[in-house]
């Protein structure tokens, strides 16, 4: 019987999960005490990955496995790129999985993970990752990808030499699609700092050590008291008597990088505590109340309505661009669609967007602008 993705075992030092055990020694042990629950968009990314390995290893055009145009389309986009890396020579090997415990030392069957394709050319290694998601990936220095990278040569470096590596992201939802490339030198350098990492993660009590990259996707966050001491100390302490006009310019930076974690942990905290309230436990401060009820129609609405105001009870709308795409051709619907310009944002650095000069535009930008957008 096959295995679907949703049902595959996962690694204790998974290559996905790298971002966390590489930062925090201490992330491992937590998460295994909040186990991952899923999530709409988790389940439309496993079905996205299906639909794409089906794909690829039968032949077929994507729309002929989803009725979900959108997905079709989006899968279909990531296939023609594995398949263009690919080309006439090149080997695929599609959902294979890799182990890197080797070269990290982990326990026996702890470091392994499925690559969603491989493709091996003129001495070559592309490791090819989707991501389905809308948050977006780098493949820059990526964990994930050089753990299995690592996984790749061991397996394939006997059948062919492979002088350059390169990783890719494809994340079509958003228009994210990059490369990198780098050698076997850095993949071995990096080997070793993995193999330091799950070391200190197996000593008796391991660190906790919380960081913006590795807390922003750990499970254990809502719990975790060492995020919660390192977010009073580095943002809230700011927060004591401050006048935010007397704040640098450089600490107005140093706060603002923190947002999303700080929101994120916010979020997770709320989440967490209106579990515990359902469940009957008390939260010193605050009480469970019903929410602001709002009018809705009865059952008789429609029918009296229309005998008062006849046509006038219903109005038309124009239905979305991405509503149109589930029921149109893309093409057909980009030449009804024109990009209007929508001001200036303040986004992080690493954004893949060009930074452009806001002197340049003479739009009054204070009144209209998005932060982190
Ligand atoms: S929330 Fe951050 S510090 Fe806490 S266990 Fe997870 S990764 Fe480590």
């Amino acid at each position: 019987m096959d295995i679907t993705h949703a049902e595959r075992a996962h690694a204790v030092f998974s290559a996905s999960s790298a971002e966390k055990w590489m930062n925090c020694p201490a992330s491992i042990n937590m998460e295994k005490k909040h186990p991952q629950s899923k999530s709409q968009a988790s389940e439309e990314g496993t079905r996205a990955h299906e639909v794409a390995e089906t794909a690829l290893l039968q032949g077929l055009p994507t729309t002929d496995i989803t009725d979900d145009k959108e997905m079709a389309r989006h899968t279909q986009d990531y296939v023609d790129y594995v398949m263009e890396i690919c080309g006439v020579d090149g080997k695929l090997f599609t959902e294979e999985r890799v182990s890197y415990n080797y070269a990290i030392e982990a326990p026996e069957g702890d470091g392994f993970g499925t690559c969603d394709n491989i493709v091996l050319e003129n001495n070559n290694l592309h490791i090819i990752d989707f991501k389905y998601g809308h948050g977006e990936v780098s493949p820059v220095e990526n964990k994930q990808l050089l753990l299995y990278a690592i996984g790749a040569l061991s397996l394939f470096s006997p059948l062919q030499p492979i002088e350059r590596v390169f990783l890719h992201i494809h994340q079509p939802r958003i228009g994210n699609i990059g490369s990198w490339e780098t050698d076997l030198n850095y993949l071995m350098d990096f080997a070793e700092q993995a193999k330091e990492a799950v070391k200190l993660a197996l000593e008796p009590n391991p660190k906790f050590n919380p960081t913006e990259t590795g807390c922003k996707w750990c499970r254990a966050r809502a719990h975790c008291k060492a995020l919660s001491d390192q977010i009073e100390k580095d943002v809230l302490d700011d927060f004591d008597d401050v006048d935010v006009e007397s704040l640098s310019l450089d600490d107005v930076a140093r706060i603002l990088l923190k947002k999303d974690l700080v929101l994120k942990f916010f979020k997770d905290l709320e989440q967490r505590a209106y579990g515990a309230a359902m469940q009957g436990q008390s939260l010193k401060g605050f009480k469970v109340v019903k929410k602001k009820s709002r009018a809705i129609w009865t059952d008789s609405a429609e029918a009296e309505l229309q005998e008062k105001l006849g046509e006038d009870a219903y109005k038309k709308t124009l239905i979305t661009i991405t509503e149109a795409k589930k029921k149109l051709p893309l093409d057909e619907v980009l030449d009804l669609t024109i990009k209007k310009e929508n001001g200036l944002d303040l986004v992080l650095e690493g954004d893949r967007r060009h930074a452009v000069d806001p002197l340049e535009y003479s739009e009054n930008i204070e009144d209209d602008f998005d932060l982190f957008a």
